[in-house]
């Protein structure tokens, strides 16, 4: 049975995306079939695996009921990675699948005939809490929370875990917080590290033991279209990304 793990904040930037793509690399590289599907109309977990976001179908014609996974999904250049692509089109779907009967619910249709293929599926939410990431967290069983280790850290953190409270209520009793990851690290700083510590005072059960640096090798990967493990598999951000997507696997 797979696993769908939502990757969510509703904050821009704090490292959702390149959390969705590494962790996604990672657990293709230990030989996991996995399926990175981007929710995200900006597309850029789309973009950060080489592929075009002009793809001719994507997860917007699925959630439109246009057609299935199956004809959107397509192989990364990675072994054991799929990618379900977005466009800009994907921004439609905010203002029409309200419109919808049953809205909240289309992602986690759509991926019930598949989710089992692939022990992990990872699903790279936009930042806001809209209809895109709702249908991923009905869709989802666990979801992972990036946190920028920046000033505003905390902001907001409770707000969001109280909405997956009322989806977990309302829409998906299955739903768990697997934790949240520290993101952009920069050791060096006292900020930094009091902004670790005080996270990890407020949600003690929920922070992951990996926190990931701030890391040249990780903001230039996109780039090149990979991964940082397939772009520098040495640096500190691949390390962090393999230790991290094992403590992901080890909380099942
Ligand atoms: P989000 O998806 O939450 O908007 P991203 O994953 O796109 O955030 O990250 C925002 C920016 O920061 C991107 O340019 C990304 O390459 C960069 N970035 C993310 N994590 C790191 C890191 N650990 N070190 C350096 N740059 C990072
Ligand atoms: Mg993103």
């Amino acid at each position: 049975m797979g696993t769908v793990y939502a990757i969510a904040n509703q904050k821009g930037g704090v490292g959702k995306t390149t959390t969705a793509v590494n962790l996604a690399a990672c657990v293709a590289e230990a030989g996991y079939d996995s399926l990175l599907v981007d929710i995200d109309p900006q597309a850029n977990a789309t973009i950060g695996l080489g592929v075009s976001k002009d793809a001719t179908l994507t997860v917007y014609d699925v959630l439109s009921d246009a057609t299935g996974f199956d004809d959107v999904i397509v192989p990364s250049s990675i072994d054991h990675l799929w990618l379900a692509p977005a466009g800009p089109d994907l921004a439609g779907a905010t203002v029409e699948l309200p419109r919808l009967p049953g809205s909240e619910i289309k992602l986690r249709e759509a991926l019930e005939p598949i989710r089992d293929r692939y022990a992990f599926t990872l699903l790279d939410c936009p930042p806001s809490l809209g209809p895109l990431t709702v249908n991923a967290l009905v869709a989802a069983d666990r979801v992972i929370v990036p946190v920028q280790a920046e000033y505003y850290a905390l902001e907001g953190l409770a707000g969001l875990l109280d909405t997956f409270s009322l989806v977990q209520r309302e829409l998906n009793p299955r739903l768990t917080i697997a934790g949240m990851l520290l993101t952009m690290h920069d050791g060096r700083t006292r900020l930094a590290q009091d902004v670790e510590r005080e996270v990890r005072e407020h949600f003690p059960e929920l922070v992951f033991d990996t926190v990931i640096p701030r890391n040249i090798r990780i903001g230039e990967s996109p780039s090149f279209g990979k991964p940082v493990i397939h772009h520098d598999p040495h640096c500190a951000g691949a390390d962090a990304y393999f230790e991290f997507a094992k403590e992901v696997a080890a909380r099942g």
